[in-house]
């Protein structure tokens, strides 16, 4: 049974300050409710929330990682860094460090290799735009996606590894990706999974949804069968709100 993961991605927000109250908040509200919840922070908010959280199992994850193990690479933080830390995800190949940041297929592959060569899970994120969409070329955006991405890793690393479909044309936008639209490509993105590796790697990777999702979409888009979680930026910030994510079986 694949344990359902709801991360919030806080993106550029939040200085220490305010990541500290947040965290004291949502550990009032939080109780174990059987599905996963973590926060990836900016780097800079890391270590202290890896303490606000020691002692609950809200996971912690970084945002990005950079590719080659250390080296002269002015502005970048490694995965050995980020394990230095103790956190347990790193989101990887984001869409907006596609779109604004220059990452690209062979990046993503790349640091998707060193961060398990470091133990961090990555959050692996696809997802097609609206071109793609109303063209047809939503699925086959994303299995060339899957297929860059997954190049060279090995299936007991995709039994533990965490896939994202976020739709660009439903981040930030506030048009969500409908339940079926949702569910169709987290099915699909699970068999691209079989086809390279086996159907045990298919059955365990979690395929999460982001875009948009809110307290009050969350359950309609949980309840599927093949979404396994959410991704979650914006309704993520306030923990009235992301833990009404979390708690969506009670809602
Ligand atoms: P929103 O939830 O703000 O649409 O962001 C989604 C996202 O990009 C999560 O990584």
């Amino acid at each position: 049974m694949r344990k359902k993961f709801i991360a919030g991605n806080w993106k550029m927000f939040k200085t220490t300050k305010e990541a500290l109250a947040f965290a004291d908040e949502f550990k009032r509200l939080y109780r174990d409710g059987g599905v996963e919840a973590g926060i990836c922070a900016p780097f800079t908010q890391l270590t202290a929330l890896k303490d606000a959280f020691a002692g609950t199992d809200i996971r912690l994850g970084a945002q990005n990682v950079h590719f080659e193990e250390n080296g002269a690479y002015t502005g970048e933080i490694s995965a050995e860094m980020l394990e230095e830390i103790g956190v347990d995800y790193c989101v990887i190949g984001h869409s907006e460090r596609r779109q604004y940041f220059g990452e690209t297929d062979e990046t993503v592959n790349k640091k998707l290799h060193r961060a398990f060569v470091h133990g961090i899970v990555p959050i692996l994120c696809v997802g097609e735009d609206l071109a793609a969409r109303d063209a047809g070329r939503a699925f086959d955006v994303v299995r060339d996606q899957l297929h860059y991405a997954l190049e060279g890793i090995d299936a007991a690393q995709v039994r533990r590894l965490v896939i994202a479909y976020e739709p660009i044309w439903a981040i930030g936008t506030g048009r969500t990706a409908t339940p079926e639209q949702a569910g169709e490509m987290c099915g699909f993105i699970r068999r691209v999974v079989n086809a390279l590796f086996d159907n045990e790697a298919g059955e365990q990777v979690r395929v999460q949804y982001g875009g948009s999702v809110k307290p009050d979409n969350a359950g309609e888009i949980l309840s599927i069968e093949d979404v396994d979680g959410a991704l979650v930026g914006g309704a993520s910030l306030k923990p009235a709100d992301f833990i009404k994510i979390v708690e969506f079986q009670k809602v």
